[in-house]
């Protein structure tokens, strides 16, 4: 079945890919995803583009945590979810479901990440933009990811520093995994 989404290319988009729902490393305990595929609608990964060529200008780099997520893994995240209010209901669908959101942060020229104050997916009101509880270097950090990110077209959301999706993404339809074919991370090839 024809679906807008395109595979993110750490060289070809000049990202780091660090795809923790194939990990343990997220708040299920366990993988999600079967391989560590990163897919983005066609519109969102131009923007994601300009933003990490803006990035590597300031010698920055940006690592994407997270990008396209078929409903089953929002499903498996919601049941996993210590807050409801941090993770969009699959019954309505996630713009992460529409191939228009993407979860990363920034990384130093020496590939650490920047101090962004709590970890990803971190699910409490430290996770916020423009809290105070977190160092004034961290909002900083905050806010360079953020101006990074506007200025190539996304925009933010109050409670997650990580999370940037484009404009209007509710207009954007949901992906169905069935359309996926091969391109599917939750399926192993
Ligand atoms: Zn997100």
């Amino acid at each position: 079945m024809p679906h807008p989404l395109v595979t993110v290319d750490p060289v070809a988009h000049g990202v780091v890919l660090d795809l923790v729902y194939a990990t343990p490393q997220n708040i299920t305990g366990k993988p999600i995803y079967a391989r560590p595929i990163c897919l983005m609608h066609r519109d969102a990964q131009k923007c994601l583009h300009q933003a990490a060529l803006a990035a590597i200008a300031l010698g920055l780099r940006l690592k994407i945590f997270d990008a396209f997520r078929p409903h089953e893994a929002q499903v498996l995240l919601w049941d996993a979810a210590p807050d409801k209010a941090y993770v969009a209901d699959p019954a309505i669908g996630s713009n992460h479901t529409r191939g228009v959101a993407v979860d990363l942060t920034l990384m130093d020229a020496r590939g650490l990440e920047l101090d962004m104050g709590t970890a990803f997916d971190d699910m409490t009101a430290l996770s916020h933009h423009f809290s105070d509880k977190v160092s004034p270097e961290a909002q900083a950090n905050r806010m360079h990811l953020l101006m990074l990110m506007e200025d190539a077209g996304f925009e933010h959301i109050p409670h997650e520093w990580w999370h940037y999706a484009l404009p209007g993404a509710d207009h954007y339809p949901l992906v169905p995994s069935t359309h996926l074919g091969h391109l599917n991370p939750m399926l192993p090839l």
